[in-house]
């Protein structure tokens, strides 16, 4: 038999490459969703597969510089419960159509708010649509961060955040400030790492369920990250390999 050769996204190579309106706000993975609000970081990460192909899985993530509602978010979030994936287009149909758009988000495990962008970048739009997620009947929300929101915004926000999310799951990415900013290149240097460390320690006050997690690139000492998340911060440790995404 012969089989047409296909792109990671599932389209067959010789058709045009996704473009930001064929991207997901909203995507399903093993019962849970997941919710690409930006494209905007505070990190640029070496390791990260949005310079090469935006994919994770099938999905597409590159959502270019788009205005989203908080209402949007949640009807993509419905959708996605429903059929596995929305775009903002869909979802903003949908909201336009004025129709029940149904999608049973209490079904799911978690709502995680991730994609290939810092969602607290977009703090009111995070904060506005957990909230709504919340009263749509979402059971648990878990915020993925680079856990430098505080350093950005000039303030602690982990109280606020805390209470809207049970689980926040942030980025620590290397034993020491050297390691951390050769692999998180960003405007304010090695400060962000020790930035990300307060993060967790405030964290541990307003979230149920905290944790951070390391990146194996080949330089990242994966035991002394693990004494300094468990014995130093106290909270959970992840190791994720290297390529591994979702
Ligand atoms: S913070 Fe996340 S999305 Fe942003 S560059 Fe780093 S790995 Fe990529």
């Amino acid at each position: 038999m012969n089989s047409a050769a296909l792109r990671k996204d599932g389209r067959p190579l010789d058709s045009p490459a996704p473009q930001p309106q064929d991207a997901v706000l909203a995507y399903s993975i093993r019962g849970n969703v997941y919710l690409n609000i930006t494209n905007l970081c505070t990190l640029a990460c070496t390791f990260c597969p949005k310079f090469t192909d935006w994919m994770v899985h099938d999905y597409f993530l590159k959502l270019g510089r788009v205005e989203i509602s908080a209402e949007c978010v949640v009807a993509a979030a419905r959708l996605a419960t429903k059929n596995g994936r929305a775009s903002r287009d869909q979802a903003e149909q949908a909201l336009s159509r004025g129709e029940a758009i149904g999608g049973d988000l209490s079904s799911l495990g978690e709502v995680v708010f991730v994609g290939y962008g810092e969602p607290t970048r977009e703090l009111q739009l995070l904060l506005r649509s957990a909230q709504l997620l919340r009263e749509a009947g979402a059971r648990r929300l878990r915020l993925d961060t680079d856990g430098l929101a505080n350093l950005r915004e000039g303030r602690d926000v982990t109280a606020e955040l805390g209470a809207h999310f049970e689980a926040v799951s942030i980025s620590i990415n290397a034993h020491n400030p050297e390691v951390y900013l050769r692999h998180c290149p960003n405007r304010y240097g090695e400060q962000a790492w020790y930035a990300c460390q307060d993060f967790i320690r405030a964290a541990r006050k307003h979230f149920e369920y905290v944790q951070a997690s390391v990146v194996g690139m080949p330089d990242v000492d994966r035991e002394a990250c693990r004494q300094l998340v468990e014995d130093e911060l106290g909270v959970r440790f992840r190791y994720r390999e290297f390529g591994g995404v979702g």
